[in-house]
């Protein structure tokens, strides 16, 4: 893509956004990768020659928490390393100006929860790693640094996690059961009211549906954004991916940007205030 067209593209998305009641911008990997954080899935999808699949799940925390947990505290901590990076700010600024704006959030890092992002307009629908909860009552804590857990300052000092045990994990000061990471888990309820809200947008109609640093190839999102398509939704696509699920589904008119959402989303956040004079 030249750069001329790079504009004019940039031009579009900021037209569309300026015309669009209703927006929703699902997000993903790709919007945290700039952070430094790694797509969990890697290359080949292990963590210790663990599918990392299989440590996402109720039963498995069931049989061997201290994986799963050493597992969870290890993103936990990479986590609360990382800074939201220029794409979660220009996105919180976005929304804020937005009545009509919704943020689906695939990621689980926390980050956009520390920009200035409106929490009404932010579905985080995986949950998020901080907010840890009790497995049994209804006690949770928002972890801000290792200290709020001290399981998280042994295991970032820790050369073997095998030297754990379950005495070590976090457990609930209220009712002693054990504590668990506040990530949804596969064949769990998306969390934060979705897919309630998704649906009844669904049925009021969309817009305009941006798609950021998402392959859309986890259920249930590429679902989504074919509905609202559907219905007569305009697409854009922010990602890197030449193989991305939705190239070949675009209708004239829609936009495809294969390019870093860092770059993307505040380009459009300054043609917004540069060329329309909106004050965000
Ligand atoms: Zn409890």
């Amino acid at each position: 893509m030249s750069e001329a067209e790079d504009n004019d593209d940039f031009a579009r998305l900021a037209g569309l956004l300026r015309k669009s009641p209703r927006i929703v911008c699902i997000v993903g990997a790709g919007l945290s990768a700039p952070s430094g954080l790694a797509t969990w899935r890697g290359t080949n999808g292990l963590w210790n020659d663990e599918d990392i699949r299989s440590l996402a799940s109720p039963k498995r925390f069931a049989e061997d928490p201290v994986t799963v947990w050493s597992f969870y505290g290890e993103r936990l901590l990479e986590s609360l390393a990382a800074q939201p990076n220029a794409a979660h700010h220009a996105l919180a600024a976005l929304a804020s100006w937005h009545d009509g704006w919704l943020t689906v959030n695939q990621n689980v890092d926390g980050l956009l929860e520390r920009t200035s992002h409106p929490v009404s307009r932010l579905l985080s629908i995986h949950g998020f790693l901080q907010l840890v909860r009790c497995t049994v009552c209804d006690y949770n804590i928002y972890v801000r640094t290792m200290e709020d857990l001290p399981f998280l300052a042994s295991l970032s000092t820790a050369s073997n996690r095998s030297q754990f045990t379950l005495s070590d994990l976090p457990h609930c000061p209220a009712c002693t059961k054990l504590l668990r990471p506040g990530v949804v888990w596969f064949g769990e309820r998306l969390a934060a009211g979705a897919p309630d809200n998704i649906e009844s947008l669904l049925e009021d109609g969309i817009d305009l549906v941006i798609a950021a640093g998402t392959s859309l190839k986890v259920h249930p999102a590429a679902e989504w954004v074919h509905r609202a398509q559907a219905d007569g939704a305009s697409i854009a696509i922010i990602d890197l991916d030449d193989n991305h699920e939705m190239v070949d589904d675009l209708d004239t008119g829609d936009l495809f940007f294969k390019q870093d959402t860092t770059i993307v989303l505040p380009e459009v956040l300054n043609l917004l205030r540069s060329y329309w004079n909106i004050r965000i």
